[in-house]
């Protein structure tokens, strides 16, 4: 809801439209009890979106993930034929072994593409200097190690999260990004991955990385956790006004925020919510 607020607040300074987007490629791990949270928070708080889907149904009718497996997979062959990708059957435990960090292990194997338990990496050995477009203008970056060799199809033939959301950004014409910092080196992978596809307007998109709610210092406050608290909140008939307090509060900011706009502006003002990592230290 944080992200949300800010998306909000800083597309509707901009004159922009809100794009509500829900991944829903894992369909396993995304369910419906989940969506529907979704659709009755931004209600309940009152949060307006331009664009995406309007319900569960909707989203399944309309905005599916799966409706651009078609494109997702196009975007695979070219890259694929393109040389840029190699395919990997390194275990969990063989990557863990190696600290998280793959070591390009299977990069000349030429292993079979469609061989059993197979992903598909991308070749990131040679070096490349990103340009992240930022609210302090523009970042040059390299791939941070953890993104090292991304994957971009999993072992189940569908597409990462990587490609798809690269894939998406482009297909809806986003140009303004705001999400959490601890997507960093995600953003970077995207824009990594948006280069060699050739794909302009993902890499001159403006990104936002705020930071994090905490829950208490050093622990931040995942996704699912922000959901509940927000259900549990409507469950104590608490009102959105509470909620917005709460979270201006949480951030240090002692104003009542009694709408978002509010809360949005409060953040704007008080917290450095844009603040971007040193170059240095990436
Ligand atoms: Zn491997």
């Amino acid at each position: 809801m944080f992200s949300f607020v800010l998306t909000a607040t800083l597309a509707r300074r901009c004159g922009a439209a809100i794009l509500l987007r829900i991944d829903d490629m894992d369909q396993q791990r995304v369910r419906p009890e989940y969506v529907q949270d979704i659709f009755d928070t931004l209600h309940f708080l009152e949060i307006p979106w331009e664009e995406g889907p309007r319900s569960p149904d909707d989203l399944k009718r309309e905005w599916s993930q799966l409706h651009r497996e078609a494109l997702y997979q196009q975007a695979l062959a070219a890259l694929k034929a393109g040389g840029k990708l190699f395919a990997c059957d390194c275990s969990r435990s063989r990557l863990q072994h190696a600290g998280g960090i793959y070591d390009g292990h299977c990069l000349h194997r030429q292993l079979p593409w469609d061989g059993p338990d197979v992903c598909w990496r991308v070749n990131t050995a040679a070096p490349l200097t990103l340009h992240m477009h930022t609210g302090n203008g523009l970042l040059p970056a390299t791939l941070p190690d953890e993104q090292r060799y991304f994957v971009v199809r999993k072992k189940d033939g569908h597409a990462a999260y990587q490609l798809a959301s690269v894939i998406d950004d482009d297909y809806f014409g986003i140009d303004l990004i705001v999400r959490g910092e601890d997507l960093w080196d995600s953003t970077l992978a995207q824009l990594y991955l948006a280069r060699l596809a050739g794909m302009d307007r993902f890499c001159n998109t403006t990104f936002y990385h705020h930071t994090l709610l905490m829950e208490t210092p050093g622990k931040k406050l995942s996704k699912s956790e922000g959901a509940t608290a927000v259900r549990f909140f409507r469950n104590e008939g608490k009102t959105k006004a509470d909620i917005f307090s709460a979270i201006a509060g949480m951030l240090g900011i002692r104003e009542q925020a009694p709408d978002w706009e509010t809360l949005g502006a409060l953040l704007l003002d008080h917290y450095p919510v844009f603040r971007q990592p040193a170059p240095a230290q990436r």
